[in-house]
């Protein structure tokens, strides 16, 4: 907006000399002459607006997201934790049942994962490493913004989401 260009009230609809007053004048932002500003404002119909609107319209439209780079650390599976699970069950001379019931789940949950046929959520793998004092899990980190390797370069890492994705 040029200085030059002449500014109307928008109470009264003269021209404004000098300079311009912003007011919300019923909920409503109008740009005042200097009597209209000072009457409105003095009868308490319209509050002066001391930080220009667009000015902070445009500093909250700054993206706030935070710079830093985004890894996600998950905690996966170990691949034999099937046998793993079993054993331990085993060793502490639990049959299905008992494990199951400690974990509250049902027995049948229980057998497909030691089948390997069910993958247990992380906090039930948890709670299985709790009861039998095993360790079934494993950090795993992940890029946020990963790409398939190509073909012939698949890590450990790669294999586990591959697996995960059919799941
Ligand atoms: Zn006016």
């Amino acid at each position: 907006m040029s200085r030059s260009e002449t500014l109307y009230c928008e109470m009264c609809g003269s021209p404004i000399v000098g300079r311009p007053y912003r007011a919300i004048v019923d909920g409503v932002e109008m740009v005042l002459c200097a009597s209209c500003y000072l009457k409105l404002t003095r009868s308490g119909r319209a509050v002066p607006v001391r930080e220009r609107p667009r000015r902070a319209k445009a500093a909250s439209r700054q993206p706030k997201r935070p710079t830093r780079k985004v890894s996600i650390e998950l905690l996966d599976l170990v691949e034999d934790y099937p046998e793993i699970i079993r054993r331990a069950r085993e060793a502490k001379g639990w049959d299905l049942r008992t494990l199951a019931q400690k974990l509250r789940i049902s027995e049948t949950m229980l057998r497909r994962i030691e089948q390997g046929k069910y993958k247990p959520p992380i906090d039930l793998a948890r709670r299985i490493e709790k009861i039998l004092k095993i360790k079934i899990l494993e950090p795993t980190e992940l890029e946020d913004e990963y790409e398939a390797p190509p073909p012939g370069k698949l890590t450990l890492g790669d294999v586990v989401i591959i697996r995960r994705d059919e799941d």
